[in-house]
């Protein structure tokens, strides 16, 4: 479970106002303390995420986020990162306390939350008198308020929300009911349903991966696509073969039959597509990624806007994670070179990474976005319908690199008919 990339993990959201109980609820559900638990309001900062196991959406991430309520100096900036949080999950849990009605401000972020058509999972912390201050309020005339009355008090909360779970978030008695109640909803955009290689590999096809070890790679690991492309070839019980560029030609040589597919590292299209004879189909770790992660067709219509880009034009290269850049560095340095080559030197080039995808993209003739195999279907679909709607044409690396190299229709031939759906 450990294992389980962060991506391909269902992203759970919790919101709420401060102090509503969310870090509370997530500390009981996770049995440990994952959020910072303070009765000061405002005291989750940055959202704190947490891996764990919900039976049965399997792997998740759970996101604590700053309360939508912070009016704080940091308040602008805090919501600012729930704002970015509501965007990347599947799953949303919204939590009101029963001794405050929810407010205008509760109902305008949980229509925000539906508008995103995120399942919302309402969970109300029902508190009890002990908790209150004796000093401002006569205990002996408060009245305890189930979750359930609190629901029929104010109806509108059922209108939006799909799953409503009542507890004292301070004791565990109900802590796998409330699982349960997790557990049973749809997420929204899950790649748990697809794969990379889904509708390429029958039991005992060959694949080989042509995975270059250059400075750029990892110290003593594969990277995360090359992975999951060897598991989902094992899941299919098909042979998956391995080998750097250079050797490529000695490993097609050495087998009897020809292999199902070639798959290589995009930085080296143009020399395994060389390398690769005609017959054999050939495409990219980028490309497959690109394809699960969804809307291949819509990057594979972005290369058409590189016909017309000229000097001043802006273009947006944006990498889904903060990796340390390398003096080869495929974003900064390699594809801003394909392109002088290609006659394109006096572009206007801005660089993005991690969350840093800016929200309007419609000043920008091209993006060109990295594969995203750190970002969850959800975002990089989000990302691709944003270009789309302002009228921005998008590319990856890997469809880029391949019409870089003449080899585009190679490279995606393996999913024409997809395409032409
Ligand atoms: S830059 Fe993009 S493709 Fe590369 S590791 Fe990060 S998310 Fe994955």
């Amino acid at each position: 479970m450990e294992q389980t990339p962060k991506a391909n993990r269902v992203h759970i959201g919790f919101f709420g106002r401060s102090n509503a109980g969310k870090s509370t609820l997530i500390n009981m559900l996770t049995d440990q303390s994952v959020s910072i638990v303070s009765d000061v309001a405002g005291t989750t900062t940055d959202p704190v995420s947490k891996a764990m196991e919900i039976l049965p959406l399997g792997p998740v991430i759970i996101t604590d986020t700053a309360g939508i309520d912070d009016d704080t100096e940091l308040g602008a900036l805090r919501i600012e990162k729930t704002e970015e949080v509501m965007k990347k999950i599947n799953l949303a849990v919204y939590v009101l306390r029963t001794d405050e009605a929810p407010t205008v401000e509760d109902m305008k972020w949980l229509e925000q939350l539906k508008k995103q058509n995120v399942p919302i999972a309402l969970f109300i912390n029902e508190i009890e008198t002990k908790v209150l201050n004796s000093q401002q309020v006569d205990s002996d005339n408060l009245t305890f308020t189930s979750g359930e009355a609190y629901i029929n008090d104010h109806k509108e909360l059922a209108k939006v929300a799909t799953v409503i779970g009542y507890a004292n978030f301070t004791s565990s008695d109900k802590r796998l009911e409330l699982l349960d109640l997790l557990g049973g909803l749809t997420p929204l955009d899950i790649e748990g349903e697809h794969s990379l290689l889904e509708g390429l590999v029958e039991p005992g096809d060959t694949i080989i991966l042509v995975c270059p070890i250059d400075e750029a790679a990892p110290k003593g690991r594969l990277i995360l696509p090359q992975v999951q492309t060897i598991r989902d070839i094992l899941d299919r019980r098909g042979l998956a073969l391995v080998c750097q560029t250079e050797e490529l030609p000695a490993m097609l040589e050495k087998l009897s039959e020809k292999p199902k597919l070639v798959i290589t590292d995009s930085q080296a299209f143009g020399v395994v597509n060389a390398m690769t004879p005609p017959d054999i189909p050939l495409t990219s770790f980028s490309i497959l990624m690109a394809r699960y992660k969804g809307k291949l067709q819509d990057l594979v219509a972005g290369v058409e806007a590189l016909k017309s880009l000229k000097a001043g034009s802006k273009v947006l290269i944006s990498e889904g994670c903060t990796h340390r850049r390398q003096c080869d560095d495929i974003g900064t340095v390699k594809i801003p070179n394909w392109l002088k080559q290609q006659g394109h030197d006096k572009l206007d080039l801005t660089f993005t990474s991690g969350g840093a995808f800016p929200k309007d993209v419609s000043d920008y003739d091209l993006i060109i976005h990295c594969g995203a195999c750190m970002l969850t279907r959800r975002e990089v679909l989000r990302r691709i319908d944003a270009a789309v709607v302002q009228g921005t044409p998008i590319v990856n690396y890997g469809v880029l690199i391949a019409f870089l190299h003449g080899i585009l229709e190679r490279a995606i031939s393996p999913f024409l008919d997809e395409l032409q759906q």
